[in-house]
């Protein structure tokens, strides 16, 4: 067991979780409890700054595992608001100069930051402050994937049926609260969960509910993720754009059926291709497609099939993402090491994918990074010129107050004149959120200000 001391209980977090992307958890121990220098492998110094002690670090465990790490000492989610802040305060050439030699990224992800950066520059929006995000959640999917952690349930339709009477009442209570402080929603977004796991009727009720508290002629932007390709039908297409949404996202994750078994997906490559036919015919102006690197059992030629086949379907934006296999999912109770088995792998499937994108007419326009993700990489929003979505680019900048609502949903309040975000959370279970609904919206009315 490698020790390592450190100065105190706050950086021993963040130093803690740069050592998790060299080593698993239980190959360390890390504490700043006195005595515990004594015998350490090694003393990460108190003097100097919180970056010179996270180099310290990665230099240490850089020379012990023969590794580098792409992103350097980033362990933050969202590196692309890094790139920015320096961009403003230095210019190019001395923001990228201290990405490559204080923060120690390789030059791949620098040019990828450069990319996201530029092109979120031609994105030009306004920075009023009246303007939100909406997201709204349903917290339901036809079945659980195995490396899901977020607030997903079986749905059922009892269990749909009161989560949508109460996730009204919060929609209602929340436009009155936005229009009590002069706030408009600028974007809309309809998440999960899976939205389209709701039966016909209760899919409709949410879109119109959706749409008379929230979609003015001020809104820009409406989504709504369709998710699972199971739950997509001509339909619910035809909903979604009779009440104005102009972006789905359909998720395939993968082509390879033995892989959609794997991860517990109901559903089959030939089902992929006819939601993405569905959708197009039904006329949906923008549709994004996701896909994971890093999945079980899959080899860089089964990512690269997959990719070639939702390039060939051309959807105007694709999402790739890296596996983050996080505790309370299924995937990691069988395998503690499964992130750090699948880094080249990754690495590979990463590096096609910019390139077959980049040939195909895709930019890469948003970027972030979660905890225990595969080689510790990232997720990125590829988009064809003109498509890119505003919501995605905003709530990445944290810029922007995002005022969200159902089971497990995190509204972000921005106050513009400190630059800072103040967190409202709800709580996660849909069945307490049913029954505390009245404490979730009087959580937004002391909290909104
Ligand atoms: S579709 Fe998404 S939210 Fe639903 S079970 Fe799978 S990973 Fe979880």
């Amino acid at each position: 067991m490698l020790k390592i001391a450190v100065a105190d209980e706050k950086e021993k977090y963040e130093l803690g979780e740069l050592a998790k992307m060299f080593l698993p958890q239980s190959r360390f121990e890390m504490s700043f409890e006195e005595g515990f220098a004594e015998g350490a492998d090694l003393v990460v110094p108190k003097d100097g700054t919180k970056n010179d002690r996270k180099r310290v670090l990665y230099r240490y465990l850089s020379d012990l595992t023969g590794q580098s790490l792409d992103w350097g000492i980033l362990t933050g989610v969202r590196p692309g608001k890094l790139y920015n802040d320096l961009f403003r305060a230095k210019g190019r050439e001395e923001a990228e100069r201290e990405l490559l030699e204080d923060y120690y990224l390789s030059s791949e992800k620098l040019a990828l930051l450069r990319s996201v950066h530029d092109m979120q520059e031609e994105l030009s929006y306004d920075r009023d402050p009246s303007a939100c995000g909406v997201y709204v959640g349903i917290p339901f999917c036809p079945t659980r994937c195995s490396y899901c952690s977020f607030t997903s349930n079986k749905i059922t339709e009892k269990a749909a049926k009161a989560y949508l009477d109460a996730l009204f009442v919060e929609i209602s209570a929340v436009c009155d609260i936005m229009k009590d402080k002069g706030l408009y929603a600028e974007s809309v977004y309809i998440g999960g969960g899976t939205p389209t796991s709701l039966d016909g009727p209760g899919f409709e009720r949410l879109l119109s509910e959706v749409s008379d508290h929230f979609i003015t002629e001020r809104c820009r932007e409406f989504s709504v993720e369709a998710g699972r390709p199971d739950t997509i039908s001509r339909e619910k297409l035809e909903l979604i754009r009779r009440y104005g949404a102009g972006r789905i996202s359909i998720n395939p994750q993968s082509m390879k059926q033995h892989t959609l078994d794997l991860i517990g997906r109901s559903h089959t490559p030939d089902e992929i291709l006819s939601a993405f036919g569905v959708a197009e015919s039904v006329g949906i102006p923008v549709i994004n497609a996701d896909l994971i690197t890093g999945l079980p059992e899959e080899e860089p030629d089964d990512f690269r099939k997959s990719l070639d086949t939702i390039i060939g379907l051309d959807p105007e934006n694709i999402t790739v993402h890296t596996l983050s296999v996080k505790k309370g999912s299924r995937l990691i109770e069988g395998d503690a090491e499964y992130n750090y088995r699948y880094a080249d792998t990754v690495r590979k499937m990463l590096s096609y994918a910019s390139e077959a994108l980049t040939a195909a007419g895709y930019r890469p326009y948003y970027l972030y990074r979660q905890k225990h993700m595969a080689g510790n990489f990232e997720n990125v929003g590829w988009a064809k010129p003109g498509t890119a979505s505003l919501y995605n680019v905003r709530i990445m900048e944290d810029d922007q107050s995002i005022i969200a609502m159902g089971a497990g949903a995190m509204t972000k309040f921005f106050y513009p004149a400190e630059n800072r975000l103040e967190r409202i959370p709800n709580v996660s279970n849909y069945e307490i959120y049913i029954e505390r609904i009245n404490d979730m919206i009087q959580r937004k009315k002391d909290g909104i200000k």
